[in-house]
């Protein structure tokens, strides 16, 4: 049995890392508004948001919502309603 839980959260984890986001530059962040720019650390929310890194809360524990809408994504996840 936890073999199979460790081979699907290795899956989960793949998937998160081939995840890949196309930031043009016209792209602005989704919290301060201003252009996200090149070379820039950038943090993508689960409903697609991308915002600078620095736009992110300060507190880690917070990561779970969206920095605009507040939506609780752990809340989703514990609910079925969202996938890794
Ligand atoms: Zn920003």
């Amino acid at each position: 049995m936890a073999s199979a839980q460790n081979f699907d959260t290795m899956v989960s984890l793949t998937e998160l890392k081939e995840r890949k986001v196309i930031v043009d530059v016209d792209r602005t962040c989704g919290v301060c508004g201003r252009k996200l720019g090149a070379g820039v650390a950038v943090g993508v929310i689960p409903n697609g948001l991308v915002v600078h890194h620095a736009c992110l809360p300060g507190d880690a524990s917070e990561y779970h919502l969206c920095p605009v809408t507040g939506e609780d994504f752990e809340m989703q996840y514990q609910a079925g309603l969202m996938s890794i």
